[in-house]
């Protein structure tokens, strides 16, 4: 698409990082075999796809991105770091941010249990690795009116949970619009993994089209890429071909003028600094 026309479709264009012209953040949301033990399965068999996360995906992600030399958020369940807390240490000695995704995965509504749920994944995290998440996505999506308030008492930064627009946003947090949170969007239609893979049945080169494409257009727009995919077998890109979507994607993206990779804890940051710049 040419260059002039997707500028004509973009959102206004704030200060990045180092004065680049697009940030690139990289989302890993592990998914292990927390998700199915939350919904009641037995991860075995046909229900063992979580594993994959734990036994190649990680590991063959983890070597992309060195590789590329780009640092990723990754989005743990606090069961997932129970039982493979080496894996999570390994993670993070590479350089990568730890963030919290639930306890078990859980997307259903949690009522008066999800402070305490929300408490327990962070100690869990924290303990683990030796250093406090500051990042939470929603798994599934699913938020209520205690979530931002309880993170933020745990010291929480941002919010990567949202899908509503294409730039961060001061988070309200209870009923005030707060200059010590962020929300950082993800777009789960066309820059996820799973829509694709799943609801899609998306070949590997067509996914890889596609986020090429957005990251064009988001290049030369806005300038603020959120990726998100799973290093899963079944709805994930743990398995080599994908898996070598991502590895493609992010030499595309070093290829292009101007492209800042970092985690979303370091763009937080970044946003926080001046929040006046990020009011709606
Ligand atoms: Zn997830």
């Amino acid at each position: 698409m040419r260059e002039d026309l997707l500028r004509g479709l973009a959102a206004p264009k704030p200060v990045w990082p180092d004065g680049a012209r697009c940030v690139v953040s990289v989302t890993v949301h592990m998914d292990g075999p927390a998700l199915e033990v939350g919904r009641k399965q037995v991860p075995l068999g046909i229900h063992s796809r979580g594993r994959y996360s734990i036994k190649r995906g990680i590991p063959r992600h983890l070597d992309i991105l060195a590789r590329h030399g780009v640092p990723a958020t990754f989005f743990m369940c606090g069961y997932d770091a129970e039982i493979a807390p080496g894996l999570m240490r390994e993670v993070h000695a590479a350089g990568h941010e730890i963030a919290a995704h639930g306890y078990v995965h859980e997307g259903w509504d949690l009522g008066d249990a999800e402070p305490e749920l929300l408490e327990r994944t962070h100690n869990i995290l924290s303990d683990c690795v030796g250093e406090a998440p500051v990042g939470w996505c929603s798994p599934s999506g699913r938020k209520s009116a205690l979530t931002l308030p309880t993170l933020r008492r745990l010291g929480y930064i941002y919010d990567a949970s949202e899908k509503d627009d294409d730039t961060p946003y001061l988070a309200t947090v209870g009923d005030t619009v707060s200059d010590q949170m962020i929300v950082l969007p993800n777009n789960t239609v066309s820059l996820d993994d799973v829509p694709a893979y799943r609801e899609g049945q998306a070949l590997a080169a067509e996914v890889l089209e596609n986020w090429i494409q957005e990251l064009h257009a988001i290049h030369a727009g806005a300038g603020y890429l959120h990726l998100t995919y799973h290093p899963r077998s079944g709805f994930g890109s743990g398995i080599p071909a994908r898996a070598a979507v991502v590895d493609a994607f992010l030499a595309e993206a070093r290829r292009l003028p101007g492209v800042h990779f970092c985690t979303l804890k370091d763009l937080a940051r970044h946003c926080l600094a001046q929040p006046q710049e990020w009011a709606r």
